[in-house]
């Protein structure tokens, strides 16, 4: 039998929950044994494979994070919001307290460090959605994992339940938030 296979996608996120999955130490090596991991922010795969589970970190902020976000949904059994920031906005949601225009104007040309500065406008770069929002605003989420980021025994816990065909639901000492 062919093993299940993994995937792990970085939208609008620091990656802390990225580094948090490198905490697994050896049991990464468990993983590769029980599943392909087919994709990651490594590999940088521009087309997300299809796999039996995703886990997706970060908020949707931009064109580019929804229209991935789509794709994996479409090419995912199951797909894990991954964090805080995937499963309720956290900390990009900031951003919503104020006018897009008014964001963009503080980040590229108000900012002290800044000597001279104007906003990006480019075909080429994914525009700024006018709130950030969580995966479930968009997408079907079949399993969160919160967490800020979650811990290494957290992730572990539902990669596990998730290869074994359960639905994770972690308590008490997996749910950390410091
Ligand atoms: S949940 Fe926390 S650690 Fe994970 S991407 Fe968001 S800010 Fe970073």
């Amino acid at each position: 039998m062919s093993k299940p296979k993994i995937a792990t996608v970085w939208l609008g996120g620091c990656s802390g929950c990225h580094m948090s999955l490198l905490d697994l130490d050896e049991r990464l090596v468990e993983m590769a044994k029980a599943a392909t991991l087919t994709a990651s922010p490594i590999t940088d795969i521009k087309e997300p494979p299809e796999v039996d589970v995703v886990l997706v970190e970060g908020a949707v902020c931009n064109t580019e994070n929804l229209a991935v976000l789509r794709k994996v949904r479409e090419r995912a059994k199951i797909l894990v919001a991954f964090g805080d920031c995937a499963c309720f906005g956290n900390i990009p949601t900031m951003r919503n307290f104020f006018a897009l225009e008014d964001v963009l104007q503080r980040g590229y040309v108000d900012t002290e460090s800044t000597a001279t500065g104007e906003v990006p406008r480019s075909a080429e770069l994914p525009e700024l959605l006018e709130k950030v929002q969580p995966l479930s605003y968009y997408v079907k989420v079949d399993a969160n994992l919160p967490g800020c980021p979650p811990s290494a025994e957290a992730i572990w816990f539902a990669i596990t339940e998730l290869l074994a065909g359960r639905k994770p639901v972690a308590g008490g000492s997996l749910l950390r938030y410091d």
